[in-house]
């Protein structure tokens, strides 16, 4: 299975993503899989970056928004670079560890390039799908959790944390405008994409994905 976590900037996709694999290991798995049946691994990945390749395209793509020498990234050559990313992860590593009956827990994937790129950055949404096809090979995630948080609260919860020097230029209109992007896929694609009331504290968070988990691992 494909378990992908989505949202924007400081909604907690990264800190949710590596509890709720520490519960599945410790407790959750143990729930679903009988006694004698065979317990899946989970593998945690991310885009972009979740292959070595992928880690070299992620550092020039989150260079350009910090390093004033470093050549800027045209908003096209930027969508190829991630598509580029997700292409070499789905092939290299999302394929062959489902084949072998993973349960994936991946921060970001197709649903934050419709997001950024296409609603933010403004580029064509058919477009974006149909890279995003090709990319994938038409690998769709089997849920996607949705934190949705504010984008003015998330942007202060990111500068906190201090990773928001790398979105210095990124302003907040630009994060509303991905932050729509979301609720737009998410009334598109209802059976696909769990909303998830990112607002809350971690531990609630923690527990409404636990408790969706609980029933999507049953299907
Ligand atoms: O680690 P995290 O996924 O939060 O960081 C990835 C960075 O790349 C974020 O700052 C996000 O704004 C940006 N991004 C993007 N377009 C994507 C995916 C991520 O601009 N499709
Ligand atoms: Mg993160």
């Amino acid at each position: 299975k494909l378990i992908v976590f989505e949202g924007v900037e400081g909604s907690g996709k990264t800190t949710q993503l590596q509890r709720c694999s520490q519960w599945l290991e410790a407790i959750g798995l143990a729930e679903r899989f009988g006694e004698g049946e065979k317990i899946p691994p989970v593998v945690v990945t991310r885009e972009p970056g979740g292959t070595p390749l992928g880690l070299e395209l992620r550092q020039l793509l989150l260079d350009a928004g910090t390093n004033p020498t470093r050549q800027s990234i045209e908003d096209r050559a930027e969508l190829l670079m991630y598509a580029a990313d997700r292409a070499q992860h789905v092939e290299e590593l999302l394929n062959p560890q489902l084949k072998l009956g993973a349960i994936i827990l991946c921060d970001r994937y197709t649903d934050s390039t419709v997001a950024y790129q296409g609603y933010g950055r403004g580029l064509d949404l058919t477009l974006i799908e149909q890279l995003n096809q090709i990319a994938t090979g038409g690998l769709a995630s089997d849920l996607t959790l949705w934190l949705d948080i504010d984008a003015e609260i998330g942007l202060k919860r990111a500068r906190l944390r201090g990773s928001a020097d790398r979105m210095e230029q990124a302003d907040l209109a630009f994060h509303q405008r991905v932050q729509q992007g979301f609720a737009q896929l998410a009334a598109s694609y209802p059976q696909r994409i769990v909303r998830i009331d990112a607002s809350r504290s971690e531990d609630e968070v923690h527990s409404a994905i636990q408790q969706i988990l609980r029933q999507r691992l049953r299907e």
